[in-house]
């Protein structure tokens, strides 16, 4: 196990790879520079940071505190001892429909690595989205609140007490949900893109196999980022709009979604030469949100017995999380002329929802709508 210090080391070497590489785009896209400046106060937090004023050159820097990168490594790590436990493993294969097994042929300290990676720099991905978005400036100009003109965008409010209006809390959660997307984009993108120009000589049966192992890894990894951020919040969602940040379970929703749509994209591009199965790919990741919850509820003490409740607040038919996901919908569709007039950015990354998710929301919306 590492110590705090070359947690910090490695933590600071990921991050600098990977902005050296954002940071030329910036300079392509804007003539703009991105930042990024480590803190060493306690926090568990991150945060954006838009230094310049509308239609100037973007002057932007990622925060990032060295507690999240150790938080977040001894989640991990904790993470792999939780299912190596013996009873916790007999409790998850009698489970409906569980079918995953934790990436075997990957020793310990690899798989601990990789999902550290990737809960990490998905971090300093979302953190990215914000800011080539420009969303300190969708919210200043949708909330009509100077507060917002100034404010960086800081990611430990999640778990903040303080309870915002419905206009400021809807506006937060879309573009929180824009900066998920941004980041579970780069994230999943880089994986695979990775995977297919490694040095390493394998079979193309290997390849994709490996693709999955580390695609269970990183999903898992995402998980146990958003349970961190919001540590008294998690455990009931009502679909109401106070919070900073939308509810990690339905951040967990969106996050499978979004991971199935990507694969869906790979077999439709034929690029990987593999069509990749939609239903193995969606158990799968519903299979990582029931390890990564019960870990979490196992490691704060707040249940004892595996399950996978928790699932259900993601279930379609029910008619208030399609009336959550309308108003995020129209409030997304609302901001998106205001992202696409500031600077240049990479279209690619921008939030989609699909025709059928849209029609879905919508129907829901007329039968529903509980202010009729
Ligand atoms: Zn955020």
């Amino acid at each position: 196990m590492k110590s705090d210090l070359e947690i910090y080391e490695h933590a600071n070497l990921i991050i600098s790879a990977i902005s050296k590489e954002i940071s030329q785009k910036y300079q392509e896209l804007n003539g703009g520079d991105l930042k990024v400046s480590w803190h060493e106060s306690i926090a568990f937090n991150a945060y954006a940071h838009i230094k310049n004023e509308k239609n100037q050159t973007p002057d932007h820097a990622v925060g990032l505190h060295y507690e999240l990168a150790r938080k977040l490594y001894h989640d991990c790590v904790e993470f792999y001892e939780f299912i190596n436990i013996d009873s916790v493993a007999n409790n998850l294969q009698n489970l409906p429909e569980f079918i995953l097994h934790f990436p075997t042929g990957i020793d310990k300290d690899a798989a601990i690595d990789y999902m550290f990676v990737a809960s990490f720099s998905w971090v300093f991905f979302h953190e990215c989205g914000h800011l080539s978005q420009g969303h300190k400036f969708v919210r200043s100009e949708y909330l009509n609140n100077e507060k917002y003109t100034h404010d960086q965008i800081h990611e430990s409010t999640s778990s903040e007490s303080r309870k915002l209006s419905e206009e400021e809390s809807l506006i937060s959660h879309v573009t929180e949900f824009a900066a998920d997307y941004h980041a579970t984009l780069m994230g999943i993108s880089g994986l695979i893109h990775n995977c297919l120009h490694s040095d390493i000589q394998i079979s193309h049966t290997d390849k994709v196999d490996l693709v999955l192992k580390i695609n269970t890894l990183y999903l898992l990894g995402i998980n146990l980022v958003f349970y961190n951020f919001h540590e008294k919040f998690f455990t009931e969602c009502n679909f109401e709009f106070t919070t900073s940040h939308p509810h990690p379970l339905l951040r967990v929703g969106r996050l499978i979604t979004l991971n199935i749509e990507y694969f869906d994209l790979i077999n439709n591009s034929n690029f990987f030469n593999h069509k990749f199965d939609k239903l193995h790919l969606t158990t799968v990741g519903a299979d990582c949100s029931i390890l990564a919850y019960n870990y979490w509820c196992w490691s704060r003490n707040l249940i004892l017995d595996i399950d996978n409740s928790h699932l259900g607040i993601n279930d379609y038919s029910n008619p208030n999380l399609l009336q959550y996901y309308n108003r995020i919908i129209t409030a997304w569709d609302k901001v998106l002329p205001t992202i696409d007039l500031l600077f240049d950015h990479e279209e690619v990354y921008l939030m989609v929802f699909s025709k059928q998710f849209r029609t879905l929301t919508r129907n829901d919306q007329i039968t529903n709508n509980p202010r009729e």
